[in-house]
């Protein structure tokens, strides 16, 4: 028997995933993380070159480590990168990847996905270059508009993220954004996925808190 909280999660997951597929994504719903991977494993062919970006929701559920279990993929795992150059060498290779895994900093109830970024190599390859993109998003960031989804990306994903990378930005200080032109601002580039050209995207909503 499903718990109140499982059986609304399922609903609002069969929603946004109509709301996806009216955007042209393939899009589905995992209750767990542990289905998500399975399904996130199931649409990636043996054979295919595989990366990905920043993203904790990945790393956390385990799925980059079972990526390289697989031993049938090219990995190019930016996190194994020895420095600065070496991982520039891989966001650049990243354009010419089969599959792009990401997750979003945030996504509105109608189907966009907003995705903040500093540098820009990972909202580049969201925009053009791997042949898919698969986003693997947790509940957890879905907001009821577009606007409330980017005043989450900036509010609460972006001093996390601040903290987590040592960077000093205004919000880290407060939590607060303060809609900052510091020189090491994340939010340089804020980007809003509306429509999957071709198909390109797959979206894989997870019913479990996963990333910030
Ligand atoms: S303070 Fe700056 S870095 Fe922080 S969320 Fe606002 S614009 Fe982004």
């Amino acid at each position: 028997m499903p718990t109140p909280i499982e059986l609304r999660n399922s609903r609002l997951g069969a929603r946004l995933v109509a709301q996806l597929q009216r955007r042209h994504f393939e899009a589905y719903y995992c209750a767990t993380a542990a289905e998500a991977m399975a399904r996130v494993n199931q649409l990636i062919a043996d054979g295919s070159t595989v990366t990905w970006g920043g993203s904790m929701t990945i790393r956390d559920m385990g799925l980059t480590q079972a990526l390289h279990g697989r031993g049938t993929l090219r990995v190019l795992d930016r996190d194994l990168a020895d420095g600065r150059e070496a991982a520039e060498r891989i966001y650049r290779q990243a354009f010419g990847a089969d599959v792009f895994l990401t997750s979003a900093n945030a996504m509105s109830e109608d189907g966009v996905l907003v995705n903040i970024d500093g540098n820009g190599n990972r909202v580049a390859a969201i925009t053009w270059g791997p042949k898919r993109v698969i986003h693997v998003v947790g509940l957890n960031k879905v907001a009821p508009t577009v606007e409330a989804a980017v005043a989450r990306a900036r509010s609460t994903a972006a001093p996390v993220n601040a903290s987590r990378f040592g960077i000093d930005t205004p919000c880290q200080t407060d939590g607060v954004c303060h809609n900052c032109h510091s020189p090491q601002c994340i939010c340089n580039y804020i980007h809003l996925l509306r429509n999957s050209p071709g198909g390109r995207h797959v979206v894989v909503l997870v019913g479990e808190n996963l990333g910030y």
